[in-house]
């Protein structure tokens, strides 16, 4: 059976996710999402919707769900867990495009009415939407993120974001058998350090800076890379706190423990770190010896309040364990030294680290994943570097889709 796929963003970018699956009976939208650029990009608006299927809850994923839903009115599947955490990112993406004087592209009414359309499903779940069968498998990216099998004459896999070594806070994807192989290479042309590396690497830095009487700052995004951090930070013993919106997301994943690799380790780092519950209470932190902070990228969040304490001193340091998108403060920082704070450019004169703790597979990664799925078809997606796939996967029908051009699959 022939099926009709179009990429309505993120097919050679990282970032606004979309993509159509169309027969002539029914059209699902698998993810859309928003680049949370300024001003903020969104994907090509599609036809009426029947089905929507989220991956996970980053903003490049999720962002622009409430858009369509509120539009078409049709059900979201996706894991109990992503759904919460999307939920809390659309409000507060809502509230940036607010302070920031962006149109609203939805209102939190549209929020609200997406929450209730969510059909949650989980790992290993089958469903039916008309003639194609789907069933959920853990991508190994965040806890709660999800790859999809499509069952119909033959298999279709659409990874999502997905990792295939294990992280602390969640094991590794396993290859799915299929014909069609939909996969992201954001790491095309690139591999991780072992991760074993990183941390060592990571840990002999936060010791070097607390013996010269430093303060480390860990400025982390909130969903996943915060708690991956505290779980690599929790048996140090150093006066950790812990600051910002990574805060209630880890309780949020503690309520829903069957999506962590081991809930009791999670559990255990929560308690080794203080929280920051209001702004008062940063003062308090502010003379610990670890603050792991969101945001990850330095464009917002309490993270600002604590360069603004500890940037001047050198021997104090900021630690980058995060992706720094073009445009932020945290790029700026890695490349000329300095930040803009209250709008104006300032220098940053303690130490400046950048450690891999990527929640992607690397180029090796994907393609050793891509060759245990045995698939016939390869299309690459979520990736600004999809032609460094070419030559290894040159045994495969490698398709590289284009903004919202169709291409077919035998499905
Ligand atoms: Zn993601
Ligand atoms: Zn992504």
């Amino acid at each position: 059976m022939i099926m009709k796929f179009r990429f309505l963003g993120g097919a050679d970018t990282v970032g606004r996710m979309g993509m159509t699956m169309a027969d002539e009976e029914k059209t699902i939208l698998v993810e859309y999402g928003m680049s949370p650029t300024k001003p903020p990009e969104y994907p090509i608006v599609p036809p009426r919707i029947d089905h929507l299927l989220l991956t996970h809850c980053h903003l490049d994923h999720c962002g622009m769900v409430p858009a369509i839903c509120a539009r078409d009115n049709c059900e979201v599947f996706t894991t109990p867990l992503s759904a919460e955490i999307s939920e809390i990112m659309l409000y507060d993406s809502l509230k940036i495009a607010i302070a920031e004087g962006y149109n609203e592209p939805y209102t939190s009414d549209d929020v609200e009415r997406t929450m209730d359309l969510v059909v949650p499903f989980t790992f290993k779940d089958t469903i039916e939407l008309g003639k194609t069968d789907v069933t959920l498998h853990s991508a190994g990216h965040i806890p709660g993120a999800a790859m999809f099998e499509f069952k119909r004459d033959t298999s279709t896999l659409y990874t999502g974001d997905l990792h295939t070594a294990d992280q602390k806070l969640v094991l590794g994807a396993k290859p799915v058998k299929c014909e069609n192989l939909i996969i992201e290479g954001t790491y095309g042309g690139r591999n991780h350090p072992p991760r074993d590396e990183s941390i060592k690497a990571f840990i002999a830095k936060i010791d070097e800076v607390i013996d010269r009487g430093g303060t480390v700052i860990v400025p982390c995004f909130a969903v996943g890379r915060t708690q991956e951090i505290m779980l690599v930070l929790k048996d140090l013993g150093y006066e950790m706190w812990v600051d910002g919106m990574g805060r209630s997301v880890t309780g949020l994943f503690l309520n829903y423990p069957e999506y962590l690799r081991d809930p009791r380790a999670m559990r255990a780092a929560r308690k080794t770190f203080r929280e920051v519950k209001n702004a008062s209470m940063r003062k308090h932190a502010s003379k610990g010896q670890i603050i792991v902070t969101t945001g990850g990228m330095l464009d917002g969040g309490p993270v600002l309040e604590y360069l603004r304490l500890f940037k001047d001193n050198p021997k104090n340091a900021i630690l980058l364990v995060g992706y720094q998108a073009e445009d932020t403060n945290g790029r700026l920082l890695v490349e000329t030294g300095s930040i803009v704070l209250d709008g104006v450019m300032v220098k940053v004169e303690c130490e400046v680290r950048k450690f891999d703790f990527s929640a992607h597979a690397g180029q090796d990664e994907i393609v050793e994943f891509a060759k245990k799925c045995k698939p016939e078809n390869i299309v690459l997606m979520h990736s600004e570097t999809r032609e460094m796939f070419l030559e290894d996967l040159q045994d495969y029908n490698v398709i590289l889709p284009e903004l919202g051009k169709e291409f077919e699959l035998d499905v």
